[in-house]
């Protein structure tokens, strides 16, 4: 099985791909800089593994990428690292240009330079995939859907550094030939995500029995995808996407936050009621918007499917009710994030 350098592999998707990967055959070497969206919790099944290297590091270390490239020679490097969450890419913009756009920037460079060096056969083997997002596209009214044609139109500081490291991937392929597959994809949900991010946060939030912010009016809609079918949706383009290209991945599941919100609610009610017998949708609470919060995601996915054959497999109903199980089964996970010791310890480093 080939071996793969995985970027961010101890974030959420990426902790899932890395996982799957691994279980799968693959060796993946895992850079990440372990900021506070990684979280070795997640990768600790996987500690003295053969074949899981765990090393701390930044993407844009061209010295330590160079490397790792030269050491481990991997047939693709898959790009998941990222500063991710809008929120906090509206209180600081910055570290979002450095990871997204700067250090994006520094490991194509690293890439290309590997990548010129191998042999003619290796050299067509070879790909970098670029993990990224819908939000590049901007917002929709009340109809149509995103495809890969649609003109790139991001409104966040998040979405705006996203677009950049997408359009310095086309260039590298363009411009030296660096053989790139880059999948944008809707909103995921599913194990291992850091509960700032609206479903896990809900979940914690509901299972204490706290106030339930939803942001405006709660009728923003997004296109929910459960990971593992995301990460499905990667290794097919890897495997057999074609070069240059760009393909949109998302799930057919258009919901607003309020119906995602009184989803979980209802999971949750009836799996560990409230001791006072209060509904959780009681504690539902409307907050100030998001500044420049995009009102409705839509991704068609048909160039997937129809060239590539990848669809998703959970529906929502059966993704959510995995996804608050494995949220109540992993306690721990959550309790280890929201007191911070998920950051005290390090597994399994090389
Ligand atoms: P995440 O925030 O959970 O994980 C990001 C990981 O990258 C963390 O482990 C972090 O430590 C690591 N990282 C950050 N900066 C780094 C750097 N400079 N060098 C090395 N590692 C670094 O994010 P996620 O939700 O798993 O998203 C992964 C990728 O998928 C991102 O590129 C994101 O834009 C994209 N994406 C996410 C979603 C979603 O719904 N979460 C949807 C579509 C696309």
């Amino acid at each position: 099985m080939p071996i793969w350098l995985v970027t961010g592999g101890a974030g959420f998707i990426g902790g899932n791909f890395v996982l799957d990967a691994v279980r799968r055959g693959n060796k993946v070497v895992n850079l990440d800089a372990l900021t506070y969206a990684g979280n070795l919790d997640t990768l600790a099944s996987l500690a003295d593994h053969p074949r899981h290297v765990f090393v701390e590091g930044d993407i844009g270390d061209a010295d330590l990428v160079k490397r790792l490239l030269d050491e481990h020679r991997p047939e693709a490097v898959i790009n998941f690292a990222a500063e991710s969450h809008v929120d906090r890419s509206i209180d600081g913009p910055g570290g979002f240009v450095q990871t997204n756009v700067v250090g994006t920037l520094s490991l194509l460079e690293s890439t290309r330079d590997y990548w010129k060096a191998l042999d003619a056969t290796a050299r067509d083997a070879f790909r970098f995939l670029h993990v990224s997002t819908d939000e590049v596209y901007g917002t929709l009214g009340d109809t149509g859907r995103f495809t890969e044609t649609t003109p790139y139109a991001p409104n966040s500081p998040y979405s705006a550094s996203k677009a950049a490291s997408d359009h310095l991937v086309r260039a590298f392929h363009h411009t030296y030939g660096l053989p790139v597959l880059t999948t944008n994809c809707s909103n995921n949900y599913g194990p291992y995500q850091f509960p700032e991010k609206l479903i896990p946060l809900v979940i914690a939030k509901a299972l204490a029995g706290e106030p339930l912010p939803v942001y405006g009016d709660g009728l923003n809609v997004r296109d929910w995808l459960y990971v593992g079918d995301h990460c499905d949706a990667i290794r097919t383009v890897l495997e057999r996407g074609r070069v240059g290209e760009t393909y949109n991945v998302g799930g057919d599941a258009e919901r607003t936050n309020i119906t995602v919100v009184r989803t979980i609610c209802a999971l949750l009610d009836a799996r560990r009621p409230l001791a006072d017998g209060r509904a959780r949708e009681s504690l539902i609470t409307y907050v100030k918007d998001r500044p420049g919060h995009d009102r409705r995601y839509a991704i068609d996915a048909d160039k997937l499917k129809g060239e590539l054959g990848w669809a998703p497999t959970v529906t929502f109903d059966e993704g959510m009710a995995r996804t608050v199980d494995w949220y109540l089964d992993n306690a721990p996970w959550v309790q280890r994030v929201l007191d911070g010791s998920y950051r005290l310890e390090r597994i399994g480093q090389a």
